[in-house]
């Protein structure tokens, strides 16, 4: 978080538990069917590359205490970084190509993760999925992005193509699988549950 630090480990509890648990807010509806597959891929990619962590929607009774908060914003946005400290801010443009990840850290580690996400998203379903499987491994930890040399979900710049694909980083004639990890970016992830 400061530093230059490229990860943050969740607090002790957390990383035990192996599990984040997301709430999908209410301005996030129009996300919510890409956030659910978002879901299966991120614990696809999670079991093939043994990352130790997983991620699941808030039952109900669960909604207030969820590790990750997903919003939409149209521009501005705030969130909480806890007692004494002022809050965060940023601001994504509402039909921006890109989300963002926030956090609210202790001594003891991540406590919560803020997902924030365009409003009105002018792209399509396949799009909208990885740009949401990227935020949520910002929030397991991970803040720096795949080598340009070696894009994967983790890329910095990611453009739609055609349904399906999209092209990432400086390789802008390759195209990336369709969610897909190196495993250089998975031991980042394994080594902030380990
Ligand atoms: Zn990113």
């Amino acid at each position: 978080m400061s530093g230059g630090a490229q990860f943050t480990k969740w607090e002790e509890t957390v990383r035990n538990g192996g599990i984040l648990i997301y709430d999908v807010g209410s301005t996030a509806s129009g996300w919510s069917t890409a956030i659910s597959t978002a879901e299966t891929r991120f614990n696809a990619l999670s079991t093939a590359l043994s990352l130790k962590v997983k991620i699941r929607a808030a039952k109900p009774e669960e909604k207030a205490s969820a590790h990750i908060l997903v919003a939409a914003v149209n521009g501005s946005y705030t969130f909480d970084r806890g007692k004494s400290i002022p809050p965060g801010t940023g601001s994504l443009p509402a039909n921006g190509n890109k989300g963002a990840t926030e956090y609210k850290a202790t001594t003891d580690g991540l406590v919560r993760a803020y997902i924030f996400l365009p409003l009105n998203s002018k792209h399509g379903d396949f799009m909208k999925v990885v740009m949401a499987v990227h935020e949520f491994f910002h929030a397991s930890g991970l803040h720096e992005h795949s080598d340009l040399a070696k894009p994967d979900i983790m890329a910095e710049t990611m453009m739609p193509s055609g349904p399906d694909k999209v092209e990432a980083g400086v390789f802008n004639s390759r195209m990336m699988p369709p969610i897909w990890m190196s495993n250089e970016t998975g031991a980042k992830i394994a080594n902030c549950w380990s």
